[in-house]
């Protein structure tokens, strides 16, 4: 399948049904099939929330250290506070 045979739709970054504004800043076009997926595993949640997720599906085949590192990230932050995780100009 060739780039342009895809289709493509507009994926928030900062869902919109927690209260992110549906602005230009606050969207990606992405491939369908990437938005679906995106979708499918990880509802509407939020960037360290998805991590939360991935860390849980791949728990079995995660090195112990790298388990170790990202749970001390993700314990390091509030995983509900956008200026944590988002780059400024997709938040602002
Ligand atoms: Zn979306």
């Amino acid at each position: 399948m060739s780039k342009r045979d895809k289709s493509y739709s507009r994926h928030h970054l900062l869902p919109t049904s927690r209260g992110w504004a549906n602005v230009s800043k606050n969207i990606e076009v992405i491939p369908d099939i990437n938005h679906r997926a995106i979708h499918q595993l990880f509802a509407n949640k939020m960037i360290a929330q998805q991590l939360i997720t991935t860390l849980d599906i791949s728990s079995k085949a995660l090195r112990p250290d790298v388990k170790e590192w990202l749970l001390e990230v993700l314990n390091s932050k509030d995983i509900l506070d956008p200026y944590e995780w988002y780059k400024e100009e997709v938040i602002r």
